[in-house]
């Protein structure tokens, strides 16, 4: 394992001598020596031990827990004397609703003769957007286990019509197959069967969505046009009425009612804190260097420990993003560019506090040179096995803004490295993603990215090495002076086919 990416990681390095060489003359000056002295093991570990405490229940958006979890870390940003540039001095508000499922009134009957299922509300899972209202609808069903059926099917097969289907393990190759062909038919409905009933009969899920641009609720779907309604239904009888119609359009009929959603307004914060450059052409442009403080919750019910605590996901980044802050405040030489301090809400809903601040940026994104996201960034004991004094970089070689971490490695005594499979695999799990996809230069680093007790409650604040994390967090902030004092931006790479989505909004980004 540890052989092919240490070659890997020779032959990058080969490369980005050639291809540019951003600070090989970098030396640590006593100023930011000074400042790297200030990162310390135990100043992560109080910071820590308070942001992953049972107390704040596992910060979950939106949460007490997590606006509290913001209140402290906005008052660190206080004490280091970062410059407020939130809509709430270091806050920047986001409005949001949270869409509940409104099941008052809930029908569902599926019919063919004389055989009738009538759904209720608990056997059901919802997934639509607005309200649906149908009578003697016409079923289509689409048997996803039969590969030639999947490849004959049109999308006008199901126009206006519920479409009915049974995705599982086998299923799920075909599923791909149909799933764009769906979206173009647009049936009235898509219903899922779901044979163990596993994913329905609890209580309905709220969604979190940018009151502002009321995005889609599919994931999946790009343009809200692409939007269709989707319900869930568990349990026997769904699956013997599934096991009974013939394939395609038989004389089977659905109605249904639904109601509109419950919305409810909610305000999680990012937040964010600047420190100023001192050149005076480049201090109008930021480097990001951010991770995400909401985590999970808190399990529903039952005995013993309940808490997410999140110490590792991602309370590590958090801290270590405030104790950055602490330490580079105080240097004499402010670097030339603005050095940004951003926590973000609702990552482990789906990227949203990262999403909503590319879609509502506080600072301009084309004077936005680089983000540096931190993830995971306190545990050492990965379940590949120890990495003490290891960094990986998601995206590794899709842009340049890896060499200026590396150079900061060599520096520290840090290997910043390629993970053979993970780098790029995971460039698009976490808060990088919707900044890269906005074209800034977006990383995220981490020193694990599965370890005991991840997503578990287990993941608490005494696991973290916090010798190492200081170590790390002294190469970030070498790296982050690096890239402030750089002349030259980060870029994407113009070799690297998987970036090159990236270096095209880039390049729309700043076309002039
Ligand atoms: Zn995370």
């Amino acid at each position: 394992m540890r052989k092919p990416a240490v070659l890997i990681l020779i032959c990058l390095t080969g490369l980005y001598a050639f291809q540019s060489a951003p600070a090989t003359k970098f030396t640590i000056g006593g100023d930011l020596q000074a400042a790297l002295d200030r990162i310390r093991p135990n100043s992560l570990r109080g910071d820590l031990s308070f942001i992953a405490s049972d107390l704040l229940e596992g910060r979950k958006t939106p949460s007490r827990g997590l606006d509290i979890a913001a209140e402290y870390i906005a008052a660190q940003f206080r004490a280091a004397g970062l410059e407020p540039v939130g809509d709430d001095g270091y806050f920047a508000t986001a409005h949001m609703v949270v869409s509940q499922p409104n099941l008052d009134g809930f029908e569902l009957k599926l019919s063919r003769g004389d055989s009738v299922l009538n759904a209720g509300a608990r056997d059901v899972g919802i997934n639509a957007s607005a309200a649906l209202d149908f009578k003697d609808t016409p079923i289509f069903k689409l048997d996803l286990s039969d590969q030639a059926l999947v490849e004959g099917f049109q999308p006008g097969d199901v126009a206006g019509k519920v479409l009915l289907v049974e995705i599982n393990r086998n299923t799920m190759a075909n599923a791909r197959i149909a799933i764009p062909k769906v979206r173009e038919g647009k049936p009235a409905l898509a219903i899922t069967i779901d044979r163990m009933g596993a994913s329905t009969g609890g209580p309905p899920e709220g969604v979190l969505l940018d009151s502002k641009e009321a995005e889609a609720k599919d994931p999946e779907a790009k343009n809200p046009e692409d939007r269709v309604p989707r319900i869930t239904l568990g349990g026997a009888a769904a699956a013997s009425f599934f096991d009974s119609l013939p394939p395609g359009s038989s004389d089977a009929l659905a109605s249904m009612h639904l109601a509109a959603p419950h919305e409810k307004p909610v305000s999680p914060r990012n937040v964010i804190g600047v420190l100023r450059g001192s050149d005076a052409a480049l201090k109008d442009t930021y480097v990001l260097v951010t991770a995400h403080y909401d985590h999970l919750g808190m399990l529903p019910e039952g005995r013993g420990d309940r808490v997410y605590n999140g110490a590792n996901d991602d309370g590590s980044g958090t801290v270590s993003v405030i104790e950055l802050a602490r330490a580079l405040a105080d240097l004499r030489q402010r670097p030339r560019r603005s050095i940004v301090f951003l926590t973000f809400f609702g990552e482990e809903e789906g990227l949203l506090g990262s999403k909503y601040y590319a879609r509502h940026p506080v600072l301009p994104l084309d004077k936005t040179v680089g983000q540096l996201n931190l993830e995971q960034v306190g545990r050492t004991d990965s379940s590949e096995g120890p990495q003490v004094s290891n960094a990986t970089v998601t995206g590794f070689d899709y842009s340049t803004l890896t060499s200026f971490l590396q150079t900061a490695g060599d520096l520290t005594g840090v290997k910043v490295y390629k993970h053979p499979r993970n780098s790029d695999a995971f460039f698009s799990q976490s808060d990088n993603l919707y900044l890269a996809e906005a074209g800034v230069p977006a990383h995220t680093l981490a020193l694990t990215f599965q370890f005991p007790d991840y997503h578990e409650v287990g993941d608490e604040w005494q696991k973290i090495d916090y010798e190492n994390m200081a170590k790390v967090d002294r190469m970030i902030a070498v790296a982050l002076v690096m890239l402030a004092n750089s002349e030259e931006a980060p870029r994407w790479n113009e070799e690297n086919p998987r970036a090159a989505k990236y270096l095209k909004a880039w390049k729309d980004r700043h076309a002039k």
